[in-house]
């Protein structure tokens, strides 16, 4: 279905909007690969990330959280917030995996955006990831 949005017009409007939607194409791809948490991580009850989102030129930092479940999409991705970056975001995915092999509740860091911005420090996260473990399920 989106061929036909991409043969809609050829004006630069257009062009932009189909290079989102191959982005959006993308993550959504990405999604499809990462599966399930409840697939994944089966012994995994909840994932909360608590950040602090810092932008340069913005005084305040913004506090942001996220919650995964089982039910959610195992793509541990925070997008990045300012409007010059693309392809910008903070991935957690390798400290969340190693975590649960680890069987380890809770955690922290900080992390940069990994965008192509002009300037390469333009956003950075200080995040904590709290994990809840299912009850009934027994460790191998
Ligand atoms: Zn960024």
């Amino acid at each position: 279905m989106s061929e036909g949005a991409l043969s809609l017009g050829r004006d630069m409007n257009n062009s932009m909007n189909s290079r989102k939607n191959v982005a959006r194409a993308e993550r959504l791809q990405r999604r499809v690969d990462a599966g399930f948490v409840a697939k994944q991580f089966p012994e995994v009850a909840s994932i909360v990330i608590s950040m602090m989102y810092n932008q340069k030129g913005i005084q305040k930092s913004l506090p942001r959280t996220v919650n995964f479940f089982p039910s959610s999409y195992a793509l541990f991705r925070v997008d990045c917030l300012s409007k010059d970056c693309s392809e910008g975001g903070f991935d957690l995915t390798q400290v969340i995996t190693s975590m649960i092999k680890n069987h380890r509740e809770a955690t922290k860091g900080e992390l940069s955006c990994e965008g192509n911005s002009p300037s390469s420090d333009h956003s950075a996260i200080a995040y904590e990831v709290a994990i809840q473990y299912a009850q009934n399920h027994v460790l191998a």
